[in-house]
């Protein structure tokens, strides 16, 4: 899933071989939660941890990727978050 993400983001150009290099601070895994923040307020790595977790969650799991000084996201926050419909 997380992968997934990165081809995704490739094509809607969200992320290129140079803004990968470009963005250091996108490398750092786990994301805070906020549900005031879109999905492209997240940097690359983090959106890719975030769906991550949509997945989880929409799966009857646990979030695991979040940053654990904050709270994990609810499946309501995370389904308004990332721009994709659960099927
Ligand atoms: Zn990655």
């Amino acid at each position: 899933m997380h992968e997934l993400c990165h081809v995704w983001q490739y094509k809607t150009k969200r992320l290129s071989a140079l803004k990968y290099l470009l963005r250091p601070a996108g490398w750092a895994y786990f994301y805070q939660f906020n549900p005031k923040k879109t999905f492209d307020d997240y940097p690359t790595e983090k959106q890719a941890d975030l769906l991550q977790d949509w997945y989880l969650l929409n799966n009857g799991k646990q979030a695991d990727n979040y940053d654990r000084a904050g709270a994990p996201p609810t499946k309501a926050d995370i389904n308004k978050v990332v721009p994709f419909k659960w099927a």
